[in-house]
């Protein structure tokens, strides 16, 4: 019998040193949650506009603002944003860089098709897509610079990249009606790239010039792998070089590594940034808002510890119920907030909803 207290003894004393010890372990703590929008500075960005719209969004509880304008433009940007509490990112677009100057000084710098067509004179789809290759050293040296240059910004909070890919060689389902295309397999037309320099490196890694491969070329992993690699070798000289100036660096992706990489040769998942924000846009895949939260956790499994993640929500296709249903999925699949792509497209409800939902997240 006292073998036996002694044992009980000896067993709450053990439970709760172990309970003790484990209240004491600091908890992992799990970052307060962000939110943004993507916006342009539109056709009117007096002082007076800006300040109402920023103080709109902090009043909603967005974080921060990715914002699109003139690089000259954005000091003002900024300055208002800060006074309202919000971040300031600047939002450009990258590989896809259609530039009087440079389509008419550089033209060997675009990118070329399977089919040897170069976007500077024959862009795919649509007029404005006039893409310069990733592997060329001179673009990645003008990247470089542009970066700087933005990151440079007085007071900038960060520098968001868009278009950091290759153009679509597939594109999401909901557009190829619109097109008048069945994007079924990787067609030559919008195949990229095969300009000399990349077609040159290849053969130097492989052995193997690209362009006798042909209609093989989809199949052949080596130069599947060598385009996502070159866009992140371009990831990661422009992840330096703002790095260097002291501020975050984020980027505009693909919903999930799996359809960036199959649609538009962008390796996410090798990156090196502090925040992916994926386009978890349902309605271009044909897929419903509760779809955003699968895209999520494949995203958040991807990037880790290494960066945050925020889902991007496509406005114009969610009435405000589905909005609420695609920010719910967003937070269960893992996300630290969202970003809407825009403040422009919401109606009343859309703001309500907003509200209502960013006060619940933390709570949850
Ligand atoms: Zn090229």
């Amino acid at each position: 019998m006292k073998r036996l207290l002694q044992l009980f003894i000896f067993t709450v004393t053990l439970l709760s040193l172990t309970i003790f010890f484990s209240a004491c372990q600091p908890a992992k703590e799990k970052p307060t949650a962000k939110h943004y929008v993507w916006m342009g500075e539109g056709q009117n960005h007096s002082t007076d506009f800006l300040t109402e719209i920023f103080s709109k969004l902090k009043d909603a509880g967005i974080s921060g603002v990715m914002y699109q304008c003139p690089v000259d433009n954005y000091e003002q940007a900024v300055t208002i944003a800060h006074q309202n509490g919000l971040e300031l990112h600047a939002w450009q677009t990258i590989m896809r860089h259609p530039e009087k100057e440079l389509l008419k000084n550089h033209p060997d710098w675009f990118t070329v098709s399977r089919d040897g067509k170069s976007t500077a004179t024959n862009p795919p789809y649509v007029d404005y897509y006039k893409w310069l290759c990733p592997t060329n050293k001179e673009v990645r040296n003008y990247l470089v610079n542009f970066v700087e240059k933005l990151a440079s910004i007085k007071g900038l909070d960060g520098v968001h990249l868009d278009y950091i890919r290759h153009s679509d060689v597939i594109l999401p389902i909901e557009l190829w009606e619109k097109y008048d295309l069945v994007m079924d397999k990787e067609y030559p037309e919008f195949d990229f790239c095969y300009c000399d320099e990349c077609c040159k490196r290849f053969e130097k890694e492989t052995g193997i010039d690209p362009r006798t491969l042909k209609d093989t070329a989809p199949d052949n992993e080596a130069w599947r792998k060598f385009r996502y690699k070159t866009v992140t070798e371009v990831v990661d000289l422009l992840t330096e070089a703002v790095h260097k100036k002291g501020i975050k660096i984020t980027a505009a992706v693909f919903p999930t590594p799996t359809i960036s990489k199959t649609l538009v040769r962008q390796a996410w998942d090798k990156w090196s940034l502090d925040a992916y924000y994926p386009m978890n846009y349902n309605s271009f895949y044909e897929e419903k808002p509760q779809w955003v939260e699968k895209a999520c956790v494949e995203g958040v499994q991807a990037v880790g510890d290494k960066a945050e993640l925020y889902s991007g929500l496509f406005v114009p296709a969610l009435t405000p119920d589905e909005f609420r249903v695609a920010i719910k999925a967003s937070k269960k699949g893992g996300a630290n907030g969202i970003c809407i792509f825009t403040p422009y497209n919401m109606n009343d409800d859309h703001w309500a909803v907003l509200k209502e939902e960013i006060a619940q997240w933390d709570k949850q």
